[in-house]
């Protein structure tokens, strides 16, 4: 099965340009909002990260989500602590829900897909990217988010032009150039790579995450 990841800074649109791959029929796993549902329903995952953060991350078997983010909010320790606790859980269960899959591909959608190390796991990655001043507007609509706080997202994230250099294709979603044929174009050279890739003997434990 190929692997393709789907990144981008936050508000560049991945959910947007997931939503038109997912009308050409690849199944698209969220790799932010896994992890919010893993955090609940994941019981070592929640013993780990009471055992770090307190008995008031949660309330019951709930993710207390405003005392989390308050934890983490200013501080990139405890940020990196709460990361290395949920990113394995979130690449096991990415790893099963593609094994169940039978399109040609599947995509993985993820904001941090290089920060978390995911990206070692995909055979393919697909960036989406928008101006900056365009992503704060869309934000500011989506989330009423002040410009200040969606800087803040931005800062913590790695560099707009490093992460799409990073990437196998980079689709542009500055409401100039029309974005389903650039997802067209894509597919279609994902479904190329999927036919060679399925010729290859199948990936032994070691390799099957280059
Ligand atoms: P996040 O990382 O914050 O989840 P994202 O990268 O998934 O963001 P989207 O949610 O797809 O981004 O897009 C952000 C907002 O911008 C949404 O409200 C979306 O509807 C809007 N948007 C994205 N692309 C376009 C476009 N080409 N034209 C108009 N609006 C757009």
């Amino acid at each position: 099965m190929l692997r393709v990841g789907l990144t981008g800074g936050i508000g560049s649109g991945k959910t947007t340009v997931a939503r038109i791959f997912e009308s050409l029929g690849i199944p698209v796993y969220n790799a932010d909002t896994s992890a919010k549902r893993l955090m609940n329903s994941d019981e070592k995952l929640r013993e780990e990260i009471i055992k770090v953060f307190g008995a008031n991350s949660y309330k019951g078997t709930e993710l207390n989500r405003s005392f989390l983010s308050s934890e983490i909010y200013n501080d990139e320790k405890k940020l990196d602590k709460l990361n290395a606790l949920v990113h394995p859980v979130v690449f096991r269960d990415v790893k099963s829900w593609a094994e169940k899959q039978t399109s040609p591909y599947v995509i993985e959608e993820a904001a941090i897909l290089f920060e978390s190390g995911s990206n070692k796991f995909q055979d393919f990655i697909i960036g989406v990217t928008a101006p900056e001043e365009l992503r704060i507007r869309r934000l500011k609509k989506r989330d009423g988010k002040t410009e200040e706080e969606i800087r803040f997202y931005i800062s913590r994230q790695m560099d707009e032009e490093k992460k799409m250099s990073l990437c196998d294709v980079v689709i542009q979603n500055d409401e100039r150039q029309m974005l389903v044929p650039q997802v067209l174009a894509v597919h279609k050279r994902l479904l190329e790579l999927a036919k060679t890739f399925s010729k290859k003997d199948p990936p032994s434990e070691e390799t099957s995450s280059l």
